[in-house]
C-alpha cells in the first residue's frame, strides 16, 4: 500500500501525534538491542483499546503486518518490522488500573514501565518479583511477550508464573480475556501461558492481571571469588542440596571481573576465575541463618575474599560488580562493542562449569573477546560478545561463533535463550532444538492467524503457511 493510501487509513484512528510515516520516526523504529535492522512503514501510538481494534481490523482487511512493541529493549529482534507493516508503540498505555490486595493482584496497561509498576507497589508493601536487568525502561506487555526473567527467578520463577489474565485484540479484530482474576483455574486449555512468551506473533496484549507477592522482610547477600571453575558449580549444587533457595545466584566470569576493574578501577576486583553472588531472603531471622550457611558453603568450596551482609547499604556494596558489569563489557578491547547474539544460552546446572570453559575456548579460537555473567542459579548464562562493528569479517566471524554458542548449548541439553526469546536472532535453532514444539507452534499460528498479520517472520513461524496442512 502506498504512504499516502496509509496515512490516509490511520487519520481514521489516530490523531496527527500519535501515528507517523515520517522517515526519521521510521528509522528510529526500525531496530531493538539486536543486530537487526528493518524500516517500518508506520507508527501508531494507541491510547486506548478501542483504537487497537480499529486499528487491527484495518489491519486483517488489507494485509497488513502489525509488531506490538513495549520499548524496544527485547535482544532478539522480536519487536521490528521484518516485512514491513505498522509498530503498534504501547508508551501512551501506561496506566496502573486496579490494585487488589485483598485478592494479591495488579491489573496494568501494557505499556507500564517495569520499575514504575514496582515503585507503585512498594509503598503497601508488595512486589512483582520478576526482576529485569532492563527493570527501568522495559513495558510489562514486553515481558509477557518475552516471558522475561531475570535475577530472581532462581526462587520466584518468571513472568509465565504470574500472569493471571490478559486482555488481548486477536488477529480479526476480537477482544478476548484468556485467564480469570481468581488465582488458580482448570477450566479449559491454558491459553495465558500460551500467549506469555508469544512475541506478539498471536494478538495484541492490551491488559494484564498480575499476581503479586509481600515483600520480604529482610535480604543478605554473600560474596566470593574462585579460582577453579568447577569448585563454582559445585558450590551452587551444595547450595540447593542445603535445602536453600537463594532469591539469586549471578556468576561473573574471569572477563566480567576484568572488564568490571577497566571501567572502574576503584572496584578493584582480585584476580579470580569468577565471583559468585548469592542473595537470600525470608523473614528477618531466617536470613541471619541462611545467609551464613552460604557464606561457609562458598568457603568450604574454595571461596576466597567471601563477604556476607544482611544490612541494606552493604548489601547495594556488594551488588554494585553485577550492576556494572552491562556497561562495563565493550572496555575489554578497545575499539569493539557488544552485540546481542549467541547471549542468552541456559544449560543444566551440572554443566555450567564446562559451558564456562567451552566460551573461553571459542573466544581464543576466534579471538573475539567473550565477556561471560549471568544467572547461574539458573543456568542463564550471557556470553556478550565483542566485535569490530566497521569490520565486515568480524561479522562472519560472528555468525559463526554465535552459531557454535547455540549449538553447543543444544547439544549439552540446554536451550539457546533462557529469557530474551526467539524473535529473529534464534529463529533458526527451534527446529533443531524443540521440532515438535515448532510444528506445533505453526499449527497454533495459523489457526488463530490465518492471514500471518502479527508480527510475521518471527520464531520460524512463516515456514507454516508453506504447508497445506
Ligand atoms: C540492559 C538490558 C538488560 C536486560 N535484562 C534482562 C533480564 O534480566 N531479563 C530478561 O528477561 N530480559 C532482559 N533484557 C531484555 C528485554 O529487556 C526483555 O525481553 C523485556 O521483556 C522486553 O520488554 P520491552 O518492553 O522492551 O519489549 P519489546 O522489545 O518492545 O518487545 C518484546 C516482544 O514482546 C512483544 N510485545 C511487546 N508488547 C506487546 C503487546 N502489548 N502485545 C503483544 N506482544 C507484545 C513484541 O512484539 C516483541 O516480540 C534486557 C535488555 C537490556 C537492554
Amino acid at each position: 500500500m502506498n504512504k499516502a493510501k496509509l496515512t490516509d487509513l490511520l487519520s481514521t484512528i489516530f490523531d496527527e501525534k500519535s501515528y507517523s510515516t515520517d522517515e526519521a520516526v521510521l528509522f528510529a523504529y526500525s531496530m531493538d538491542v539486536s543486530i537487526h535492522e528493518y524500516v517500518p512503514d508506520a507508527v501508531v501510538l494507541p491510547e486506548n483499546r478501542d483504537q487497537v481494534v480499529q486499528l487491527v481490523k484495518l489491519a486483517h482487511t488489507y494485509n497488513i503486518p502489525l509488531i506490538p512493541r513495549g520499548s524496544g529493549t527485547g535482544a532478539s529482534g522480536g519487536a521490528i518490522a521484518v516485512h514491513g507493516g505498522i509498530i503498534v508503540d504501547f508508551t501512551k498505555m501506561n496506566k496502573i488500573l486496579n490494585l487488589d490486595i485483598e485478592n494479591l493482584q495488579v491489573t496494568v496497561e501494557s505499556g507500564v514501565i517495569h520499575a514504575d509498576l514496582n515503585k507503585y507497589l512498594e509503598q503497601f508493601g508488595f512486589f512483582f518479583p520478576v526482576i529485569p536487568g532492563s527493570s527501568d525502561m522495559c513495558s510489562i506487555g514486553g515481558m509477557v511477550g518475552n516471558s522475561a526473567s531475570g535475577l530472581r527467578a532462581v526462587k520466584y520463577g518468571t513472568t509465565k508464573d504470574y500472569v493471571l489474565d490478559l486482555e488481548v485484540v486477536l488477529p480479526d479484530g476480537k477482544i478476548g480475556n484468556l485467564g480469570s482474576s481468581v488465582q488458580k483455574t482448570a477450566s479449559g486449555y491454558d491459553l495465558i501461558r500460551l500467549f506469555v512468551g508469544s512475541e506478539g506473533t498471536l494478538g495484541i496484549i492490551t491488559k494484564i492481571t498480575l499476581k503479586i507477592l509481600p515483600i520480604p522482610e529482610a535480604r543478605g547477600v554473600v560474596s566470593g571469588f574462585f579460582n577453579d571453575v568447577e569448585q563454582i558449580g559445585k558450590a551452587v549444587v551444595n547450595i540447593f542440596t542445603a535445602k536453600i533457595i537463594p532469591a539469586a545466584i549471578e556468576l561473573l566470569d574471569k572477563s566480567a571481573i576484568q572488564a568490571i576493574n577497566l571501567y572502574k578501577p576503584t572496584m578493584n576486583l582480585p584476580d579470580a576465575e569468577a565471583m559468585l553472588l548469592v542473595e537470600l531472603d525470608g523473614t528477618k531471622e531466617s536470613v541471619i541463618s541462611i545467609t551464613k550457611k552460604v557464606y561457609h558453603i562458598l568457603k568450604e568450596n574454595g571461596a576466597f575474599q567471601t563477604e556476607m551482609t544482611t544490612k541494606d547499604e552493604e548489601r547495594q556494596k556488594l551488588w554494585n560488580a553485577r550492576k556494572l558489569v552491562g556497561a562495563a563489557a565493550r572496555r575489554v578491547r578497545d575499539g569493539y562493542a557488544r552485540v546481542y547474539e549467541g547471549e542468552d544460552i541456559t544449560v543444566p546446572l551440572s554443566k555450567i562449569a564446562k559451558t564456562l570453559l567451552k566460551l573461553r575456548e571459542l573466544s581464543q579460537e576466534f579471538n573475539l573477546p567473550i565477556v561471560v555473567f549471568g544467572h547461574i542459579g539458573d543456568g542463564n548464562l550471557h556470553p556478550a560478545i565483542l566485535i569490530q562493528k566497521n569490520n565486515p569479517e568480524h561479522w562472519e566471524k560472528l555468525n559463526q561463533l554465535s552459531e557454535k554458542i547455540h549449538e553447543f548449548a543444544i547439544e549439552i541439553g540446554g536451550t539457546v535463550t533462557g529469557e530474551h526469546g526467539i524473535g529473529l536472532t534464534r529463529a533458526k535453532y527451534l527446529q533443531k532444538e524443540r521440532p515438535i514444539v515448532l510444528e506445533l507452534m505453526r499449527k497454533i499460528k495459523k489457526a488463530i492467524d490465518p492471514k500471518n498479520i502479527m508480527n510475521p517472520g518471527k520464531m520460524d513461524l512463516d515456514g507454516g503457511y508453506n504447508s497445506n496442512e
